[in-house]
């Protein structure tokens, strides 16, 4: 039987709360649920808000009773924040971390390198924002619990997954005995030692990389901002690197490589890490100060992803998917984007909306983004802590030289995680006219963010289905295309117009389920739209519910959206190319929904 511990976790400045496991005896046997989810890290909970957010219910089965131990993930994206503000966290997490875009790579005792992360009034939120693992949790925990299509099972571990015609079983360990519980999917979002993955025996491909990392809290008053400070071959600590990070609280993460040759028992010994973290101090000019430790752990680099996310209707996310280096921040920010990218290609499925070619697609894009992130984290992580003689000649070569030469100081550069574009997708439009803008996200990309005015950007206004951005002068969208819209929308698939106008234009355009004033031009600039209104009429982008482009159009026709539509969703059922003329007189006078913004 399942005993997950009941006694809260230590921390020095979070309060854990432990919850009631939930009791097979609320179960209901022959009620085959739509998706179970294994796991409520950053994954899971990201996958089942996104799966109510389309209208899909799923149950969360969790093993512990508390949220996780440690800090872990304190180091999140620009995109990772836009992907929460879609489940509605961001201001939560805003409200308590801290932003910071620059970092500085030390080499004895002299700064070789600034770090700049481009920000600019066009982003809501800042490159990074710093705060510990359990509070973003916590919020995403709590907009979990407020949805009534989520059901939240604490103390529900998923020990046995077996695959049936059609539906998945699995058999669920609790405080008070096993119980089965069916669903037509199961995600396995059950983290980086995945029990679901090693019962079915897969493999994950990659590499591992020796020598270890101590991660180490320590609750600290250091007159410090918020940056990252990376020092390398430290006198301290010979050939290897120290990363240190502010969190919330008053807390600080020392971030430190081990010897060659000294074992993460020897390394997690309170006076071995004591003796390390007042050298570290004492080096930056604080030795002396009083510290008390929170929690420490080791790890080690590891580029690894299994082949395909999804087995039949069991589909691996998160870390049980792939285990990315943490250098450049990936592994929770990496979750979220597996995560959002999920929730719709398995809620457009699951509704019939579309075949599970989609599915698979989503396998395509999200094996692809891990295999770049390997790529580019694997170079951080070759510089960080150099795997073979090769390499750390190499990398002292840059630091030597970067103490006179600055053409070589961007080679410290720090290669941040980064949203994958999913330029080669299936499901981009194979006639629209990408090829032929010259500027704004192509094919694949994520969205760019504009500031439309105060305390409001595009974003805001983005989200939770298709979204079809046009941009016009005129006071209506064109009947067919509303009509071809309308078609869609009566199969069940979310779908919003949304027009841009230009300055000057007071009046909702009709057709449109919104109306954004652009009155700076910056949503045409950054989009790639001709500046000229009259040039620019009929432009326009749609975009996925997960917010990539997955078309784009100089001057959209209702046949080429009819296209990207079935483009985008491979499935049984495809409205007619050219909607019937019955259809195309939809009347859109009178009172519309759409608002402007200016
Ligand atoms: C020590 C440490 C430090 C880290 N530091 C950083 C960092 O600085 N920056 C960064 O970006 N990332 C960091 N990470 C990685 C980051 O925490 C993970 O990438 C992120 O949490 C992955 O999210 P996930 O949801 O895939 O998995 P997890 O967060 O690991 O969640 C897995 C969930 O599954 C549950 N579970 C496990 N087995 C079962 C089961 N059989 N049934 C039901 N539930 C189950 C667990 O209780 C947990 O809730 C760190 C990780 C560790 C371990």
């Amino acid at each position: 039987m399942h005993q997950p511990s009941t006694a809260p976790r230590p921390s020095l400045y979070y309060p854990y709360r432990v919850h009631d496991a939930w009791l097979p005896s609320r179960h209901a046997a022959d009620d085959r649920k739509k998706v179970v989810i294994a796991g409520s890290g950053p994954a899971a909970m990201v996958t089942a808000l996104e799966l109510a957010r389309h209208g899909v219910p799923s149950v969360v089965c969790t093993a512990e009773l508390q949220f996780s131990q440690g800090s872990r993930a304190i180091c999140f994206t620009r995109r990772s924040l836009e992907i929460l503000q879609q489940v509605g966290v961001a201001g939560r997490m805003s409200e308590s971390g801290l932003p910071w875009r620059f970092g500085n790579s030390f080499y004895r005792g002299q700064r070789v390198f600034r770090m700049e992360a481009p920000h600019d009034e066009d982003d809501r939120f800042f490159p990074i924002l710093n705060i510990q693992q359990q509070y973003m949790e916590e919020y995403l925990h709590d907009a979990c619990a407020a949805s009534p299509l989520i059901d939240f099972r604490w103390g529900n571990k998923v020990a046995h997954v077996a695959q049936h015609d059609g539906f998945v079983r699995a058999t669920v360990d609790t405080p008070a005995g096993e119980y089965a519980l069916d669903a037509e999917w199961l995600v396995a979002a059950d983290g980086g030692r995945s029990g679901i993955r090693s019962q079915l025996g897969l493999q994950m491909e990659g590499a591992s990389y020796e020598g270890f990392f101590v991660i180490a809290d320590i609750r600290i008053d250091l007159p410090l901002p918020t940056e990252r400070l990376a020092y390398f071959d430290p006198p301290w600590n010979p050939r290897n690197t120290i990363l240190m990070h502010r969190e919330p609280h008053g807390i600080w993460r020392v971030d430190y490589q081990l010897p060659e040759g000294e074992t993460p028992e020897e390394a997690l010994r309170p006076e071995s890490m004591k003796a390390r973290i007042d050298a570290q101090l004492e080096m930056i000019g604080f030795g002396g100060t009083p510290w008390e430790m929170d929690w420490s752990s080791v790890y080690s680099a590891r580029t690894l992803t299994l082949p395909d996310y999804v087995l039949g209707r069991v589909v691996f996310t998160g870390d049980a998917a792939h285990l990315l280096p943490i250098f450049g921040v990936r592994g929770a920010n990496t979750a979220f984007q597996d995560a959002q990218s999920l929730g719709w290609h398995l809620a457009y499925t699951v509704k019939g909306l579309a075949s599970e070619a989609l599915m698979r697609n989503h396998s395509t894009e999200r094996v692809g983004a891990a295999r770049e992130i390997i790529d580019e984290a694997g170079k951080s992580t070759r510089f960080m802590a150099p795997p073979s003689r090769g390499f750390r000649l190499l990398r002292d070569a840059v630091l030597s030289l970067s103490l006179t030469q600055d053409f070589v100081r961007p080679l410290y550069h720090w290669r941040t995680s980064r949203p994958h574009e999913y330029s080669h997708s299936m499901l981009n439009s194979p006639n629209d006219d990408n090829a032929r803008f010259a500027d704004g996200p192509a094919h694949g990309a994520p969205p760019r963010n504009v500031k439309l005015g105060a305390n409001d950007h595009l974003l805001d206004h983005l989200g939770g289905g298709f979204d079809l951005l046009y941009f016009t002068a005129q006071g209506a969208i064109p009947k067919a295309v509303v009509a071809v819209a309308d078609a869609w929308r009566a199969r069940g698939v979310g779908l919003r117009i949304t027009a841009v106008v230009p300055a000057g234009t007071a009046e909702p355009v009709q057709g449109a389920d919104q109306t954004l004033g652009d009155a700076q031009g910056r949503v045409r600039l950054r989009w790639g739209v001709a500046a000229d209104v009259e040039a620019g009429e009929g432009a326009a982008y749609l975009l996925r519910p997960d917010q990539h482009v997955c078309a784009r159009w100089l001057a959209l026709d209702a046949d080429r959206l009819n296209v990207a539509l079935a483009q985008a969703l491979p499935g049984p059922a495809i409205p007619t190319a050219t909607p019937a003329p019955g259809l195309v007189c939809v009347p859109v006078s009178g009172p519309v929904s759409g608002r402007v913004v200016a």
